[in-house]
């Protein structure tokens, strides 16, 4: 199953964020994929937002995994400058903590992935559109796009 939804601005994009988060749950896992400026990172602030965290939200440079305090803790990776090599980061560890795991350029790290999970391509149609190809897998995931999609 795969859905398809479009935005047509940064606010909208916010805006679908948020309504997945408002249904959180422990080591919730999205892999966000899609090219430089597709929006991973504004997607990634909705769900900051959601989780009631007010600091600014930037795509970690050297850290690769940036932590936040909310609801539940956020755990914001971008994993682009593994370059696919992720032995001995511990990047597996974040799955389990019990907060929210959001991967910017997770296909580059697909082989350490959870099965089970919440994978989002964006496409940018437009200046301002982005096409977001939704691919739930496992049944948590599934219930998850069916209540918010
Ligand atoms: P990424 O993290 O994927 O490299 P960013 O989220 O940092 O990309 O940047 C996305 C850029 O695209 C921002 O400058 C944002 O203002 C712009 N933008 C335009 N339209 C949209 C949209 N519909 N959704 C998200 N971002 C959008
Ligand atoms: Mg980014």
């Amino acid at each position: 199953m795969e859905y398809k939804i479009k935005t047509h601005n940064l606010e909208e994009t916010i805006e679908l964020a948020q309504n997945f988060e408002s249904e959180k749950f422990p080591n919730m896992i999205i892999c966000l994929d899609g090219e430089l400026g597709a929006g991973k990172t504004v997607f990634t602030k909705g769900i900051a937002q959601a989780l009631g965290i007010k600091e600014n939200i930037t795509s970690p440079t050297f850290t690769i995994i940036k932590e936040y305090e909310g609801e539940l803790p956020l755990y914001h990776m971008d994993v682009y400058r593994l370059d696919g090599v992720t032995d001995g980061i511990g990047i597996e560890e974040y799955f389990t903590k019990g907060g929210v795991v959001v991967i910017e350029w997770a296909d580059t790290i697909k082989d350490i992935l959870p099965k089970e999970r919440l994978d989002i391509k964006i496409k940018v149609v437009d200046e301002d559109d982005r096409l977001f190809i939704i691919e739930p897998h496992g049944k948590q995931y599934e219930e998850l796009c069916e209540v918010v999609l």
